[in-house]
């Protein structure tokens, strides 16, 4: 019998025992596995989720960088069972057993957890774990994976509850449509059976349109929602939209602002529903009565038309979220009336004229709901040499000094010149090799409703992959905006780390350290 010091990967000296034969044996195969752990290291830092290795009995040797950005600790303070810190002490208990399941098994598995961010916030990853076997066939290690799988959730808790609200919303005016039914067979009285008839029609009137913004829906999600382009008088649409609104309330006045004579293409059924649909909710959420204005406008690069209430309006936290599918707002001032789905097919249909939406609104005092819909192409380039490029959008410049980008955002923007601007900066910042880059929005005017999710998903992985590693945010003046670009950054994933800022200056210091 020989014996032989091996050094593990971690350094530690562990005892090999047995023939000369099978020392060699055992010493080639470790050193194999070692290799292979490596390897498989390797592979799992170029991984976008979380990802470690454990050992057979649930001890955490190994993580990847994801796992240091997202956590914010070290090795030291994770390593083992550290990790149960990070667990949302509601799940840790049922992490705990199903880890435990998992390793006495054979074959791996799967759960969903909650971990906390370095920031101290928990989002939902699922979790996945995988045996890693010797040739012999036995466990000697497992690698485990988090994805991050927060919106996933999110949307999930929106589709229940959406069932559930479109339920009740479609069966509340089919009850009182049955209610006026049956008062009309019991009576009569020529005068009270048109007036039943004429409230029941009302309810009639909610279920059709409730049933219409649902097969928008549908249609939109499908790609189905067709539109007929063609010359389209602006001001037309507006006079129809606030003539067939108007009669439909005797406590408000619509106001239009002088409008110019403009034209220009698309779809004039789908303009006069974006329209109804905001003049509605204008009506809607002013309970109260009161003027509702709507003011159309032509700058630069577009025709700026905007309705302002003087409702109930609407608290921050809840403006950029308006334009997503189901929001509604649980609020005291009013009870729910509705889908959440009216913005939501409103702003497709601006998007689908490449055009943008944004609110402005004061809680308790009223709300500005404006869009732009684009008439002049804004991709001319006015300038564009090796370290400058400008644009009606952007301007962006390489700092040889302080190595980095900076790129200055103009007026209002939608998908196409958000997605140009984009790769025209990633680009630059490639060509010059920078890990940072400087992102003012201070002149942005509107906000990107549609671009948001772009540059979350697809945007940040790209400046991921070409190594950009900081990326100072100067948050536009307008509200809506800087909500939108927060929610940006709660969908990115990676190293690219993103910090908000109220001034160019306190940008510039945080990307000087
Ligand atoms: P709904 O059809 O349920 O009204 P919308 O998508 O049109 O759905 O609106 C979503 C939410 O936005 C509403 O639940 C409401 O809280 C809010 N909202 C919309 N327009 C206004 C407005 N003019 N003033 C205040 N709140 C508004």
């Amino acid at each position: 019998m020989l014996g032989r010091v091996y050094y593990n990967d971690k350094g530690d000296p562990e005892r090999i025992s047995g023939t000369a034969i099978d020392v060699t044996t055992q010493i080639v195969a470790r050193q194999k596995l070692h290799e292979e752990q490596q390897h498989a290291q390797l592979l799992l830092n170029s991984i976008p989720a979380i990802a470690w290795t454990n050992e057979p009995n649930g001890e955490v040797n190994f993580y990847n960088q994801r796992w240091y950005d997202y956590t914010g600790l070290t090795f030291e303070e994770t390593k083992a069972w550290g990790w149960r810190e990070v667990i949302h002490p509601d799940d840790l208990q049922y992490n705990l057993e199903t880890y435990a399941e998992i390793l006495s098994g054979e074959t791996g598995g799967s759960f969903e957890v909650r971990e906390k961010n370095a920031d101290g916030l928990y989002r939902w990853h699922l979790v996945n774990i995988e045996p890693i076997k010797d040739g012999a066939g036995k466990i000697v290690q497992w690698i485990g994976t988090a994805t991050d799988i927060q919106r996933l959730k999110e949307l999930e808790k929106q589709k229940d509850e959406f069932i559930s609200i479109a339920s009740h919303e479609l069966k509340t005016p089919l009850t009182s449509v049955k209610a006026f039914n049956q008062m009309m067979l019991r009576t009569d009285d020529q005068k009270t059976l048109i007036g039943l008839a004429s409230r029941s029609n009302d309810h009639i009137r909610r279920l059709e349109k409730l049933i219409k913004d649902l097969l928008d829906v549908s249609r939109i999600t499908s790609g189905k929602l067709n539109y007929d382009m063609q010359d389209v008088d602006i001001e037309k649409i507006l006079t129809e939209s606030i003539e067939s609104i108007q009669i439909t309330t005797q406590k408000h006045r619509i106001i239009l602002n002088s409008c110019d004579k403009i034209t220009f293409q698309g779809d004039p059924n789908r303009l006069e529903q974006v329209m109804n649909n905001l003049l509605n909710n204008a009506i809607k959420y002013s309970p109260q009565g009161g003027d509702i204005t709507v003011a159309c406008s032509l700058d630069d690069s577009g025709i700026v038309v905007s309705v302002t209430d003087e409702g109930i309006g609407i608290e921050k936290q809840h403006l950029h979220k308006l334009f997503d599918r189901y929001y509604r707002i649980d609020n005291t001032a009013m009870r729910f009336s509705g889908l959440g789905l009216g913005l939501y097919i409103t702003s497709e249909i601006i998007k689908r004229h490449n055009g943008s939406m944004w609110i402005e609104s004061e809680y308790g005092k009223g709300s500005i709901f404006s869009f732009r819909l684009p008439i002049l192409q804004t991709d001319k380039v006015e300038v564009d040499v090796d370290d400058h490029f400008r644009d009606a959008s952007i301007t962006i410049s390489y700092d040889a000094v302080r190595h980095w980008v900076i790129c200055v955002w103009h007026g209002y923007q939608n998908i196409v010149t958000v997605k140009r601007s984009c790769l025209r900066l990633l680009a630059m910042a490639t060509k010059f090799k920078v890990t940072k880059i400087l992102a003012d929005n201070t002149f942005v005017e509107g906000s990107w409703t549609d671009a948001t999710d772009w540059v979350g998903k697809e945007f940040y992985p790209l400046m991921d992959t070409a190594g950009i590693r900081q990326l100072a945010w100067v948050h536009s003046k307008s509200a809506f905006s800087q909500l939108a670009a927060e929610r940006t950054i709660d969908m990115v994933v990676g190293a690219v780390v993103t910090k908000f800022f109220d001034s160019v200056r306190s940008a510039e210091i945080w990307l000087e350290r």
